[in-house]
């Protein structure tokens, strides 16, 4: 193996082993650019240390031959005392990382050495500003000195001598301050700062490689979801210089704006000075747009550099340079980050210039900058006054929301009813919020993680989200809100809500809307004078990724609004319209008629006066969808959910009884409710065990469908409806439903003098369902994967529970990266996934397969479910463009 690759040996694709900064050092010195000539040490020497503590046994002759060739070619040794040789040690792992090692400057630099120095450039206080560097940086990364110390002596110098920057220090105070930073180096780390040129070296190396496990470093990468076994590589470069005069300086640049995407000269620059000053911000920088000025020629040849870059990366770089006396050194490049709006023109702009074509055009784009793009924000600037911050919860669904608070759904819905905007505040939220979720502008919790009820759903419908603040104590009872300090929210009072940082103001702070959902909506056209590049980039990318993605995007959509909205958004159709909705509101009445039938009459009468409901509701729905599949999935949730609590409900017979009102009905509910309390109702009487136990129920919904589409075609219309069925463990179970459904259907088709293809078919979200899929695609046209329920019931895992109380220990523990509620867990639920798809299609060919539920509309999951080899995804209207997005993405 080879640990040790020279500047000329390596390129840019060569990132795993030499690290980003390593491959493009590489990558510039290939296409000519001046670099200065240098060494990188790779990721698997890194590796080898990290397993057995000590390097690898050939690094050491490694690195001399490379360390002997470099001095060769300089024409001088490291720390040669009388022309010395210099170097930096750098980090650099694949991915950039907050928290390695800092680079150290000027290896190489002794007390014999820094004379030599001085002659060479005939600058003795350059000299001895390079040495206490040297020494302040060894000492606070290598040695571990508290890097204050450092900074207080260089201020204690400055002060002494009246000086106010760094400049105002002459030759003989620098040496004064070598002497007092290596007594700080002896007093702290218990050793003199060592003056062999080579353990400088090999002590820096071996740094950077301890460094890759610092703490930081780890907390980086368990959030950023970087392995911990890739390791760092360690660049060794010759220096250059640019703390030799005001014809020296050092600076920073991008080939283009990285707000914007704008070409131009954009950057900073600082006339003599070295190294990290720029960003230190020791001293004003002035533009880079100056440095023409300054130096004209160092400038005109960065611009022809970074012309060279961008054709050559064919993307926005930035770029780390200094000049040394009039001639320019390149230092560092790379791949630029940019906002999301800088993402989606940057890449257009490369099209329009013929660097990439328009599936490269889709990989430097994501779905999760265009959901981003899509959220209203607070107007920055406008932010603060007037507003006042009471506190701070975890940022669970992007956007910006003001309203009045509100502590109930009831009062959420009639206060938007007449008009109010309003923000529904919980402690936490279940589903009978879920129509105060709708009505309100955002939601507020102070329960609950990124994957709460209030996160999931909010994030669902696109609806700005806090939840978890729990700083702030809600008060239902008394309808009011307590921040630290005293400060006291009550029902009525304006507060601004940022689901994109989970800060939580008293009072209104202004929102601007989103140009690119008003593109969406279609009230913005690309041509149109108030849309502007950025609507014309997202306009044309989603005409790319709508030409090649072989996956269909449809919606979860309930109702006839929703799905105008999902279709305006690109959708195919419906690949989940939940019927629950249906019982809800003044229904319920119904619906606990229903359950306390006691004859077969009583069920029947309940039965009848919901059919007309429902058969509306599906005409509706398929006018809004009309031409388009719509798939419409029979009653799933346990039947107590639509009885109201049972505390509530004993509280109100204990007290009618004790007012001896009547309350017979109560009573009657009362004991429905316990009749039907099951200790696991997630793995209790759902879905279509419901539709075996309840006489007539599946049969009314599917009658119901089965009007609506005769209904639609007498109006000529063209109703798509699909039929599916939840909860499904068995053949036996669906063959029961298919039976009583098939004649339903041919009933309705001979009453309207029709013929009626309705396609049935199921769910499949249990694992049962997916490990005996050959037999259920006997008796089903089509399948869907319900990945929620399959999530929770491979991994045992329930979604209501889990997330507050231990996910939060299994995502700081690295045990999963991503909660496999957020994205599909590709092994397993994944594997499960697959099997069925080939099982079911190999049972009967032509089967349909889609996916509904959450994961629909993850980036991530999208790419699996392309891979798997699904027809369509479908998620909530809100995401449609994302998954749209993502499908072309993964086609590409
Ligand atoms: P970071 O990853 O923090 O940017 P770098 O290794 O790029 O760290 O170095 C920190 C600073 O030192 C940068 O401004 C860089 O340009 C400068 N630098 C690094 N190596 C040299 C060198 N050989 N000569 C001059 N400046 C250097
Ligand atoms: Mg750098
Ligand atoms: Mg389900």
């Amino acid at each position: 193996r080879k640990f040790v690759y020279d500047f000329t040996e390596g390129n840019k694709d060569l990132k795993d082993l030499l690290g980003g900064k390593g491959a493009n050092l590489a990558e510039m010195t290939n296409l000519g650019l001046p670099v200065p000539p240098g060494f990188t040490i790779t990721t698997e020497a890194c590796k080898v240390f990290l397993e057995s503590g000590s390097e690898p046994p050939e690094l050491r002759d490694e690195v001399s031959a490379h360390l002997d060739a470099l001095e060769r070619r300089m024409g001088k040794r490291l720390g040669q005392n009388d022309d010395p040789l210099l170097v930096s040690v750098r980090s650099g792992a694949k991915f950039s990382m907050p928290g390695m090692m800092d680079t150290v400057l000027n290896i190489g630099l002794s007390d014999a050495s820094v004379a030599g120095l001085a002659a060479q450039a005939g600058d003795d206080r350059f000299a001895w500003d390079s040495y206490r560097r040297l020494i302040q940086m060894f000492g606070k990364t290598v040695l571990g000195v508290d890097g204050d110390l450092f900074e207080e002596a260089l201020e204690e110098a400055k002060h002494a001598k009246g000086a106010s920057n760094d400049l105002g220090l002459d030759a003989a105070d620098l040496r004064q301050l070598v002497d007092t930073f290596k007594q700080i180096v002896a007093k702290e780390a218990g050793r003199e700062f060592p003056q062999d040129p080579r353990e400088q070296m090999d002590l820096a190396i071996r740094a950077v490689f301890h460094s890759w496990n610092g703490d930081r470093a780890k907390l980086y990468r368990r959030q950023e979801r970087i392995p911990h076994d890739l390791g760092t590589a360690v660049n060794v470069c010759s220096m250059v210089f640019g703390n030799l005069g005001p014809d020296s300086g050092t600076g920073v640049a991008f080939t283009r704006d990285p707000a914007t995407g704008r070409q131009g000269v954009y950057g900073d620059y600082l006339q003599n000075a070295q190294g990290e000053d720029v960003v230190a911000g020791i001293r004003n920088t002035v533009p880079l747009a100056e440095l023409e000025r300054i130096d004209k020629t160092s400038y005109d040849a960065l611009m022809r550099i970074m012309e060279t870059l961008e054709t050559h990366y064919r993307d926005l770089c930035d770029i780390e340079f200094t000049i040394e006396r009039g001639k320019l050194w390149m230092l560092q490049t790379r791949v630029g980050k940019r906002t999301a709006a800088a993402a989606f023109r940057i890449a257009t702009q490369l099209v329009d210039q013929g660097l990439i074509d328009e599936a490269e055009a889709l990989r430097r784009v994501n779905g999760n900058q265009l959901a981003q793009l899509m959220f209203p924000r607070f107007d920055e600037t406008a932010a603060k006054d007037g507003a006042r911050k009471l506190g701070r919860g975890i940022a669970a669904s992007p956007g910006a929301a003001v309203g009045k608070a509100v502590f109930d759904s009831y009062t959420a819905v009639k206060w938007s009813r007449s008009g109010e905007k309003v923000i529904l505040i919980r402690r936490e939220t279940n589903p009978d919020d879920l129509n105060g979720m709708i009505a309100a502008e955002g939601i507020l919790t102070s329960r609950g993680g990124k994957t709460s009820h209030a996160a999931v759903v909010a994030r669902g419908m696109g609806k700005t989200c806090v939840c978890g603040a729990e700083e702030l104590e809600v008060d239902t009872k008394r309808r009011c809100l307590s921040a630290p300090g005293g400060v006291v929210v009550e029902e009525g009072d304006v507060i601004s809500i940022d689901g994109s940082t989970g800060v939580v103001y008293r009072g209104e702070v202004p929102v601007v809307p989103s140009p690119v959902v008003e593109y969406f909506e279609g009230r913005l056209a690309p041509a149109d004078a108030r849309a502007d590049e950025l609507v014309t980039a997202v306009d044309r990318m989603m005409s790319y990724a709508d030409r090649i993605r072989r996956l269909h995007v449809r919606a979860n959509a309930d109702n006839a609004e929703d799905a105008a909205r999902a279709r305006r958004f690109g959708a195919q159709g419906i690949g989940l319209c939940r019927t629950e909705h249906m019982f809800l509101g003044d229904r319920r009445e119904l619906v606990e008629r229903l359950i306390l039938a006691d004859t077969d009459t009583e069920r029947g009468e309940a039965l009848d006066a919901l059919l007309p409901l429902q058969r509306q509701d599906f005409i509706e729905l398929f006018e809004a969808m009309d031409g388009l599949p719509v798939t419409v999935r029979l009653l799933d949730p346990p039947l107590h959910e639509f009885l109201p609590d049972i505390t509530d409900l004993s509280v109100r017979v204990a007290l009618a009884e004790s007012r001896k009102e009547p309350h017979e009905n109560d009573l009657r509910l009362l004991q429905a409710v316990h009749r039907l309390h099951e200790q696991n109702p997630m793995l209790g009487l759902r879905g279509v065990r419901l539709g075996l136990v309840i006489p007539g129920l599946f049969g009314m919904q599917v009658r119901a469908i089965a009007e609506a589409a005769a209904e639609r075609r007498r109006a000529g219309g063209d109703p798509r409806p699909e039929i599916m069925i939840p909860l499904v463990g068995t053949v036996q179970e669906l063959e029961i439903v298919r039976e009583e459904s098939e004649k339903v259907i041919a009933e309705v088709a001979a009453a309207y003098g029709t013929e009626l293809r309705l396609p049935l078919g199921t769910m499949i979200e249990l694992p049962r369902a997916a490990l005996t899929a050959d037999q259920i695609a006997e008796a089903a046209e089509f399948f869907s994967f319900g990945t929620n329920d399959l999530t929770q019931t491979v991994w045992g895992f329930s979604r209501d529970d889990v997330e507050a109380s231990f996910f939060t220990a299994y995502l700081e523990k690295g045990i999963f990266g991503v909660s496999p509620f957020e994205t599909i867990d590709r092994d397993g639920v994944g594997s499960l996934v697959r099997g069925a798809v080939e099982a079911g299609r190999a049972a009967r060919p032509g089967l349909k397969l889609g996916v509904c539920g959450e994961h629909g509309g993850d980036p991530e999951s999208v790419h699996f479910f392309h891979e798997a080899g699904l027809d369509y995804v479908s998620c909530s209207p809100f995401r449609i463009p994302v998954a749209r997005l993502e499908a072309g993405r993964a086609a590409g």
